[in-house]
């Protein structure tokens, strides 16, 4: 996010979406917080899918005073048959509704990872849950790490070919998702006291027509904010995300959606700045401080 001030630029480093080894990723959130006051982060949200085990562990860490850390979630939810993403910021973790949904997330996500672990044993994987959670470190086994278990079994060469020919929709490993309906998954964002924002709105490959009915029920339940900017989004698509995050009356959100060195794209902060003339969620929260910037370092960011 660009700001300028009396002639001055300032550019607010922001990344709202990101994840940990508390679900998919693979770095601790202390490492996490490292390199975000490494990037000069202004604020930054841990979003672990179903999960806000991390938080703490990113408020236990040392950090500058200028680094502002949101407590964050990534919500899996299903709208229409779809799985669809939402993000939670600014939510108190310890809330009780937000409690109780997270407990019935994880036994979904139990249920399906043994179930994808079933189908993954009849294609000669043997173990394949427990070797799952082996991978994970935890009970909340996602994709992901049936992904990287098809690696390691030489199954597959990538996470991405992982997807493409056993865990992706419709494929041999593909178990559907039993999440929570969209509309629940905004509500108790709210009342946990939080901001609820669409994630990565392309990445569900919608028409547009379902795109947009998709934003006006997101809209209908309470949500406030979508991301305009996600990952290595190229220029087009977030223009065409900033008007449409326009013409919804909603907040910009931006993140990198970083799941480790190696693994992502980009690393945390490094996604492309928001367009000018999106008004960016972080105007909620109050800026503890501004970073500025060389010109070298503004034309870097806005490459
Ligand atoms: P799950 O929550 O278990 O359904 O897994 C969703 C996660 O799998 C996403 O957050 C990504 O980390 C990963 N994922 C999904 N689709 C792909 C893909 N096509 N390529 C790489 N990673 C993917
Ligand atoms: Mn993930
Ligand atoms: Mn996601
Ligand atoms: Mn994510």
């Amino acid at each position: 996010m660009i700001q300028y001030k009396q002639g001055v630029v300032f550019i607010i480093m922001i990344d709202l979406h990101c994840h940990s080894h508390f679900s998919d990723g693979l770095h601790s959130p202390a490492d996490l917080v490292a390199k975000a006051i490494n990037a000069g982060l202004v604020y930054f949200a841990l979003t672990d899918h179903d999960s806000v085990s991390g938080y703490s562990e990113c408020l236990k860490t040392i950090r500058p005073d200028s680094l502002c850390i949101i407590p964050g979630i990534e919500l899996s939810t299903t709208w229409l048959s779809h799985d669809v993403h939402v993000l939670g910021l600014g939510i108190d973790i310890q809330n009780d509704a937000l409690t109780a949904l997270l407990h019935r997330q994880t036994s979904h996500r139990i249920a399906r990872a043994r179930e994808i672990g079933m189908s993954l044993e009849s294609c000669g994987i043997t173990d394949a849950y427990e070797h799952a959670c082996g991978i994970a470190g935890h009970e909340r086994i996602g994709r992901a790490h049936y992904a990287q278990l098809l690696i390691q079994k030489g199954y597959v060469s990538s996470i991405k070919a992982a997807f493409s020919r056993y865990l992706g929709r419709g494929k041999i490993a593909y178990r559907p998702s039993c999440w929570i309906d969209l509309a629940e998954a905004v509500a108790v964002i709210v009342e946990a006291g939080g901001q609820a924002v669409l994630a990565h709105p392309l990445k569900y490959k919608l028409t547009r027509l379902k795109l947009l009915s998709l934003l006006q029920t997101f809209k209908q339940a309470g949500g406030v904010g979508m991301e305009v900017v996600s990952g290595d989004m190229i220029w087009t698509d977030i223009h065409k995300m900033a008007t449409l995050c326009q013409e919804f009356g909603l907040l910009a959100s931006t993140g990198s959606d970083f799941h480790g060195t190696g693994l992502s794209r980009i690393g945390i902060g490094q996604q492309k700045t928001l367009p000018s003339t999106c008004e960016p969620i972080s105007q909620i929260w109050t800026a503890s401080s501004q970073k500025t910037f060389t010109e070298t370092e503004l034309l870097r960011a806005m490459s």
